[in-house]
């Protein structure tokens, strides 16, 4: 695959995250323009809603681009995903009649505000990189208990907020929550201290599966709608004190961003790869009948107020040990119901080399060995007016399938009580 030619001349450049090849999903506004979905060519948008409204884009029956999600296309399912697809290369590739038509429904996208892509109907984060889980559970538990007797088996999981998944560009408030010294004989309340990031993919759930009724691993790959960065903010203090016996709560709640693109299956298909060799052999159930994972570079930048960005990561979406299909195939497993806007957290993305760590706690060791900005500044944890930015894109020949950014600022704790 090699770059596709559009007539909107900024998607022709091996440097811009949205060529032709790219046509990844949003919902924007304008001072002028209501939210809407649109889609993502070189610098522009396409205002989906007006290109629907001129009748050079028909879904369905009635519109489905005049609204500020992408839930109502999911619901179409796959024949209406690919059609869709098809129908916005036409329009907007080299020599497309359709130009004098389309081009007054582009938008520049520095004139646009993007909003959540979709209505996030729930939120479940898994646990599925084996460098972060190994890490962590070495830091919380020892080397010899680091991995749980199932992780090799289970793409182990548990039920976020949705209520808290914000877009990219949101501040950040520092959660106040309970925080316990191991040594300490009562837990205190207050501002968190050990604020961290955690670098993951979101897969977003497009068509739903039945209550009671369980999905293979490939139908669950054809429920995947596209991928987007996300970013589970964590709090370590309040972690530690409360996750056992039942995993991360509050520690998590607070929030949890979200890239505003959403990267489609059919735009990262030259880019599948195998998950990694299996340790020990998967129920059939969770085994892969074909590559699920996607070769995409990750790296994370870090800027304290004022200052410049920092690079403090570069990993790989392939360093997954369970792929997104898995952790859905599972997830239904017991017949649990998915709905269209069911979002997917990867589980934190480090490779096993110390530069490829996704998080804070990783790179600096639990604070033992603070990591040092190109500001001369240094970092165990996150300070307030912080700036981290998760950056993601599938690299081909001559082209890049990007992400754009993921990104949030740290404000202050609120006084409470
Ligand atoms: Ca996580």
């Amino acid at each position: 695959m090699t770059l596709m030619k559009s007539w909107v001349e900024s998607a022709n450049n091996a440097q811009t995250p949205f060529p032709l090849n790219n046509l990844p999903y949003g919902v924007f506004t304008t001072n002028a323009l209501e939210a809407r979905c649109g889609v993502a060519i070189g610098d522009m948008i396409l205002d989906l809603s007006a290109a629907e409204e001129e009748g050079l884009v028909l879904l369905a029956e009635d519109p489905v681009f005049d609204v500020p999600y992408w839930n109502d296309v999911m619901e179409l399912g796959s024949e209406a995903w690919d059609a869709l697809r098809a129908r916005l290369i036409e329009l907007l590739e080299d020599g497309a009649p359709e130009q004098a038509a389309v081009a007054p429904h582009l938008v520049p996208m520095d004139e646009a505000r993007m909003e959540l892509p979709m209505v996030v109907a729930e939120y479940t984060d898994f646990y599925a990189g084996k460098h972060h889980a190994t890490n962590i559970g070495t830091m919380f538990r020892g080397t010899e208990n680091a991995l749980p007797p199932n992780w090799l088996h289970i793409p182990i999981g548990y039920n976020g907020r949705a209520s808290s998944v914000v877009v990219s560009g949101t501040d950040i408030t520092r959660p106040n929550g309970q925080l316990k010294a191991p040594d300490a004989d009562m837990p205190t309340f207050g501002p968190c201290k050990r604020l961290d990031i955690e670098l993951e993919m979101g897969a977003i759930v497009g068509t739903a599966s039945e209550l009671g009724h369980p999905v293979t691993v490939a139908q669950a790959d054809e429920m995947i709608f596209g991928y987007v960065l996300l970013n589970d903010w964590s709090a370590r203090d309040i972690q530690a004190w409360e996750y056992q016996p039942l995993g991360p709560f509050q520690a998590k709640a607070f929030a949890t961003s979200i890239s505003p693109w959403i990267v489609t299956r059919a735009a990262l298909e030259p880019f599948r790869t195998s998950t990694p060799e299996r340790e020990k052999e998967l129920l059939p159930y969770l085994q892969e009948p074909k590559p699920m994972l996607y070769d995409i570079d990750l790296s994370v930048t870090m800027k304290p107020e004022g200052g410049t960005d920092t690079t403090i990561c570069e990993t790989n979406y392939k360093e997954m040990y369970y792929s997104a299909p898995q952790q859905l195939a599972h997830h239904a497993s017991s017949g649990c119901a998915m709905t269209p806007g069911d979002l997917l957290g990867s589980g934190t993305i480090s490779g096993p080399e110390k530069h490829q760590r996704g998080s804070l706690i990783e790179l600096s060791w639990g604070g033992k060995e603070p990591i040092t900005l190109d500001t001369g500044a240094t970092r165990s944890f996150i300070e307030d007016g912080d700036t981290l930015t998760l950056h993601g894109a599938a690299k081909g020949d001559g082209y890049q399938i990007g992400f754009g950014t993921c990104t949030g600022t740290i404000k202050p704790a609120v006084k409470f009580p």
